[in-house]
């Protein structure tokens, strides 16, 4: 249906993409010259996928950037002056680690040895420099790991 940019997932090299319809679903569609073809499952229903696209606009740049531009997508994340879309959501990860168990975990949280939390001086740079991106920062997230193991958000009464 269309062409995009995305990465491979294993060496995270830039590399085009199609958008496919097949079956009323959108499939991602993508090769990469040393791993090989991928392919996902990206949108259930195609027909809200193509209606949903009315709410397009164009991106707003952010205020600042963190990096420079060096080595090029996405090696470059922090945002870097590329990045043609403000954050709609900060997500700040408190720490890595969880004790819910669960077998699959997107953020591959767990008990890792070489796991962190962050301090309340490391919060505060990482809100100062979300608001410095965004002006009026609507939305924050504290995320993880498991953010109420961490010893300064959770406090039980009992
Ligand atoms: S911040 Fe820069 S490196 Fe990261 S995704 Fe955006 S354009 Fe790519």
């Amino acid at each position: 249906m269309e062409f995009t940019k995305s990465i491979c997932p294993l060496c995270k090299t830039p590399i085009d993409a199609q958008v496919n319809i097949r079956k009323n679903k959108v499939y991602l569609r993508k090769r990469c010259r040393d791993h090989g073809g991928f392919e996902a499952l990206v949108y259930g229903d195609a027909e809200e996928y193509l209606s949903s696209a009315r709410f397009n606009k164009p991106g707003t740049i952010p205020l600042t950037f963190q990096t420079d531009v060096r080595d090029g997508c996405p090696s470059d994340c922090g945002l870097c002056p590329e990045h043609k879309q403000h954050a709609c959501l900060g997500i700040i990860e408190v720490n890595t680690g969880c004790n819910l168990d669960w077998p699959i975990c997107f953020a591959d949280s767990g008990h890792h040895s070489d796991g962190y939390s962050i301090t309340h001086e490391q919060c505060a740079r990482m809100l100062d420099a979300f608001v410095a991106c965004e002006g009026e920062a609507e939305v924050v997230m504290f995320s993880g790991g498991e953010p109420t193991i961490h010893k300064h958000i959770w406090t039980s009464s009992t």
